[in-house]
Order: structure tokens, then C-alpha cells, then sequence
């Protein structure tokens, strides 16, 4: 029987509970150590010719993609026709104390992704050397992103945003990211309008030391994929299930041969990400002003807790805001 969406309801995520449920009939290698000790593990399937490396959880706090991930595992695992076209290698954790102490950065304070280029910590060090030893076809950068973003101008969440990263800071469609932006466009196509108006475009711009960047630059078509929020569904449940359905569509747009003349007019239509959202806010009408708060997240006793933060006066001009939570 699958596990998939029924075991981690929740946003806390440390590596026991997620290594607990990993089926232990499937191959799982550990690629280096983190710096606190623990195992990056990597669950690796099938024997075909385009390989396929994804990673999630680089960012210790950001569980969602990793929950989509191992629902996404759940059912290809058995899927023979899949498994002999793709060979796949899934880091569900890169990050293994940071998810451990509900942390963005690892142990020592540090964002692994602004680390590509300086390979200064053992987590980094350990994926770049699998890496070159994999050689993929495609890679898969999975992340979460805060209740900040929103979908351009149109007042609505951004639930998932994409990126096929940029390789240099002239931002040059490079066939790299020409691959990219082919299978981002085939999969927006995939959802439907209530979806496709929560889908965001990622900031392009170029930082060499950011995964994505670095591995765009040397020729390996990447795709970042940002888990956002739906509402207020905070145990990002609605967004796991996007995540799995994503990367359900990517391998197909991934393996389909047909190249699509419009793919890149496709992806530009997707709206750039906007920074209206917030968890709460209120219209005070005597002032005629907005505001909005932002929740903290902080790891308590029995999971993720949001605390209230200070209100802030919103930007008159911008009247886009999205509240996650709605008005207060
Ligand atoms: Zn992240």
C-alpha cells in the first residue's frame, strides 16, 4: 500500500520520521555526511538513459517539496515502463541538520545556496561530487517559499512559482535554459486556470553561487520549483500535492522528443513573482491605509508555530495585496 500523502502532515520535518517511511526495498546510498554527522541519503530508481537528479530541503525549513517528492517516489517506484526510459537520484534532504533544527541555513550558520562556487561546507561538498560523478540529463531544485510572494499584479498567491535559472548576468537563453523553460512551459500547460492563476515566475537574476545558476552555467538544464502556499492551508498540504503533480509532468515533458517553437512565449506569459503577500492585514479607514503583518516561524514543542509580528503600513499605490489568512 503507498504511504504517499498520508504519512507528514505537517510542515516539521527531521530526518528520522522522513527515512522512517522511505521504502526500504529501494536503493538508498549515502553521499557524505553533514556537518553535525548525519547522512545525506540518497534513494536512487530505475536503469534508463536520461538521468534525472532532484534534491530537496537544501534550505532545512522548507519541507514541502520534499513531502511532494517522496509521494512522487511512492509512485513511479513501481512504474517498470518509467523506471527503464529514467534513471533517478533523489537528495530528499541536503540538509539534514538544518531540517533537524528547523533552519534555512546547515549547522554552521550557512545558506548552501549561496555556496555553489565556494564549496565551503561538507553538504555542499558532497553534492557537487555526486554531481560530476552522476552526470545528469536534467536537475531539479525543490524549495519552499515564503507567504511573501504573489502572482504579479493579479492579487493572488503564488502556490508555486518556476525558474529555469540563468547561466550568466546577461541572463542569455542558453540551451540549457532553453531545455528548462521547454519542460516549465509543457507543465504550466498541464494545470488548469484556477492553478495556472497561482503560478509565479521566479527572479532570474544571476548569482553564480546559487545551485541553480551554477549548474544552468555548466550545461545542465535545471528547474527551480518553489512550493508557495494556497490560503491559508499553512501545513501546505494543497501545495504537496502540486509538488508531486509537477514533477509528475515534468518527467513527461521531460521524455517527449517534440520540440514546442513557442515554449519560450509560454514561460514569459507566466507572471513574475510580486512581494504583496502577507498573513494578515486590515484597512484602517479613519488613516485610509493599509496594513499587513508577517508571521515568524519558529520550531516549538509539537511542530512549526507562526507567531504575530508588528503590523507595517502597506504601499498605497500598490493595492495588490494578498492575505493569506484574510483581514483581520
Ligand atoms: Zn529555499
Amino acid at each position: 500500500m503507498t504511504k504517499a500523502f498520508s504519512v507528514f502532515p505537517y510542515r516539521y520535518l527531521p530526518q528520522e520520521l522522513l527515512m522512517e517511511a522511505v521504502d526500504t526495498k529501494l536503493e538508498c546510498v549515502s553521499i557524505g555526511q553533514s556537518v553535525e554527522g548525519r547522512s545525506i541519503y540518497c534513494l536512487r530508481l530505475g536503469t534508463g538513459s536520461k538521468k534525472i537528479l532532484g534534491w530537496s530541503q537544501m534550505h532545512g525549513n522548507e519541507s514541502t517539496t520534499t513531502r511532494g517528492l517522496f509521494d512522487f517516489i511512492e509512485r513511479i517506484k513501481g512504474d517498470k515502463q518509467l523506471l527503464s526510459q529514467c534513471s533517478f537520484a533523489f537528495i530528499l534532504q541536503l540538509n539534514p541538520d538544518g531540517a533537524f533544527r528547523y533552519t534555512r541555513e546547515n549547522a554552521n550558520g550557512v545558506d548552501l545556496n549561496r555556496d555553489a562556487l565556494a564549496v565551503s561546507q561538507p553538504e555542499t561538498k558532497a553534492f557537487m561530487d555526486f554531481f560530476e560523478v552522476y552526470a545528469p540529463d536534467l536537475c531539479l531544485n525543490l524549495h519552499d517559499q515564503r507567504t511573501l510572494f504573489t502572482v504579479g499584479t493579479t492579487k493572488k498567491e503564488a502556490a508555486l512559482s518556476f525558474l529555469a535559472p540563468s547561466a550568466d548576468t546577461a541572463r542569455t537563453w542558453t540551451k540549457a535554459r532553453l531545455e528548462a523553460v521547454r519542460v516549465i512551459s509543457y507543465v504550466y500547460q498541464q494545470f488548469n486556470r484556477s492553478v495556472q492563476s497561482r503560478i509565479g515566475r521566479f527572479d532570474d537574476s544571476f548569482n553564480a553561487q546559487c545551485f541553480g545558476d551554477y549548474l544552468t552555467q555548466k550545461g545542465v538544464p535545471t528547474i527551480l520549483v518553489e512550493a508557495g502556499q494556497w490560503g491559508s492551508d499553512y501545513d501546505r498540504v494543497i501545495t504537496r500535492r502540486l509538488v508531486y503533480e509537477t514533477l509528475h509532468h515534468i518527467i513527461v515533458g521531460f521524455s517527449a522528443t517534440s520540440s514546442e517553437t513557442d515554449a519560450l512565449e509560454t514561460y514569459l506569459t507566466i507572471p513574475e513573482n510580486t512581494k504583496y503577500g502577507y498573513d494578515l492585514g486590515y484597512f484602517d479607514t479613519l488613516k485610509e491605509q493599509w496594513f499587513g503583518m508577517r508571521y515568524s516561524e519558529h520550531l516549538g514543542d509539537n511542530g512549526v508555530v507562526f507567531k504575530d509580528q508588528a503590523f507595517e503600513k502597506l504601499d498605497p499605490v500598490a493595492n495588490d495585496f494578498f492575505f493569506f489568512r484574510g483581514l483581520k
